[in-house]
């Protein structure tokens, strides 16, 4: 059966200098773990790249796992053939209806490298040679050497590889290759967004969700254990921490001024957080806040907030807007959970008149009518944990 190479390329791991090795490394290993339910794990590294041998019928989902692995910027399929000049027209020939397939473009080039030079054709003129060969066999197709929609690359090595920029993977740094956070997960729109956002520059995920049963469901719970799930498919498994805040939201609904109850309850969520992060190897958190969404989410409320811990708390949200946060849900595939109407622990004892500007000092004030190291003390022994694994994926036709 004819060979197929799947040539992955990696933007910013490339730039890493003398660190470039570990970045390496860890892409290697994301795309052994997403391979791995394919049954077969070989890749090889040269120059840059990532080598996968496959069939010529290979498993197409495989190409949707890859575009997901953080790091990868460019997939390619290239064709390994015979070095006649026929062969390779014909491989190339393919490779661009198979683009044709997936996008409309119009303008085309071919670029040529011989790594065995005594390849009788010289390389320009094996891109003349194909190019024209493309440009009589197509309609509609324009030779652009300038500013191509589209490059076929031909590569003459023992063999011919014939390949094209034919996916753009999703960028970012590999999975692992900037240690680890707590991300604050709600069922919500934001907090899997704001996750994700961390994750794609390399940093592993934990994850922390609080709720306030029996005044929370069951299902809410599930509801948040989806999104991790779905988180899985990019970030690999999760450890996913739950811990009941009721005690807390009635102590503070007994002692407190009501218009306070959110942001209090903001800060016990945070210093919670924190002190997971801490004892799990985390040196930040994430949230989904956003600046001026809602109530606690003023800058004076996020000050507030902040200053209830010393982590850095990673807000990639900050400055976005709802539609654009919607997107990206959409396109990593939470958002159809994310709207499913389960109840939110913020939403229980909501004060009618929440402060949109609190003043720490006054917040700290209230705090001091609290037993606040006790109440975090009994509700952090109360943590429960879960390990949130990867859905599994086929196995057949690698
Ligand atoms: P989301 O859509 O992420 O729920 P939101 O717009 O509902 O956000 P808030 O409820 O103010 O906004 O929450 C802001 C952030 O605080 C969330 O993005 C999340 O990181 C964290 N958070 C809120 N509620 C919870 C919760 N129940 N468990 C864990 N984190 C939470
Ligand atoms: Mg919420």
């Amino acid at each position: 059966m004819a060979e197929k190479q799947i040539i992955i390329r990696s933007g910013e791991t490339v730039l890493k200098g003398k660190n470039r090795r570990i970045f390496e490394d860890k892409l290697m290993s994301d795309l052994s773990r997403v391979l791995k339910p394919y049954g077969k794990t070989k890749i090889e590294k040269k120059h840059n790249r990532m080598y996968i041998p496959v069939e010529n019928d290979f498993n197409v989902d495989i190409l949707d796992r890859l575009k997901n692995v953080f790091g990868v910027d460019l997939i390619s399929v290239a064709s390994v053939v015979e070095r006649d000049l026929e062969t390779i027209q014909k491989a190339a020939l393919d490779e661009l209806k198979e683009l044709k397939r997936s996008r409309s473009f119009k303008t085309f080039k071919v670029e040529s490298k011989r790594t065995d030079k005594k390849y009788p054709i010289k390389s320009m003129e094996l891109s003349r040679k194909v190019g024209g060969y493309l440009l009589h066999s197509l309609d509609d197709i324009e030779v652009d050497v300038h500013h191509p929609d589209v490059t076929i690359y031909l590569e003459v090595k023992e063999k011919a590889y014939v390949f094209s920029d034919r996916f753009r993977g999703l960028g970012g740094l590999p999975r692992g290759s900037n240690g680890q956070a707590m991300l604050l997960l709600s069922g919500g729109i934001d907090s899997p967004v704001a996750g994700w956002m961390v994750a794609k520059r390399g940093v592993l995920l934990k994850a922390v969700y609080f709720h306030s049963y029996p005044y929370t469901s069951q299902r809410a719970y599930e509801k948040v254990v989806e999104l991790a799930e779905r988180l899985t498919t990019y970030c690999g498994p999760i450890q996913l921490f739950s811990i009941n805040l009721l005690s807390f939201q009635q102590a503070v609904a007994e002692h407190c001024p009501e218009s306070e109850g959110t942001i209090l309850v903001r800060r016990m969520m945070t210093r919670l957080a924190e002190k997971l992060a801490l004892e799990y190897g985390c040196d930040a958190l994430i949230t989904g806040e956003s600046l001026g969404q809602v109530a606690s989410q003023t800058i004076q409320s996020i000050r507030a907030t902040n200053e209830s811990v010393t982590l850095p708390v990673l807000r990639p949200l900050i400055a976005m807007d709802k539609q654009e946060i919607i997107e990206i849900s959409r396109k990593i595939d939470t958002y159809h959970t994310s709207i499913l109407p389960f109840e939110d622990c913020c939403t229980v004892f909501l004060p009618d008149k929440p402060v949109t500007k609190p003043r720490t000092d006054k917040i700290k004030q209230s705090e001091t009518l609290l037993d606040l190291d006790a109440l975090t003390e009994e509700l952090f022994n109360q943590v429960e944990m879960e390990w949130i694994k990867e859905e599994n994926e086929p196995k057949e036709d690698f």
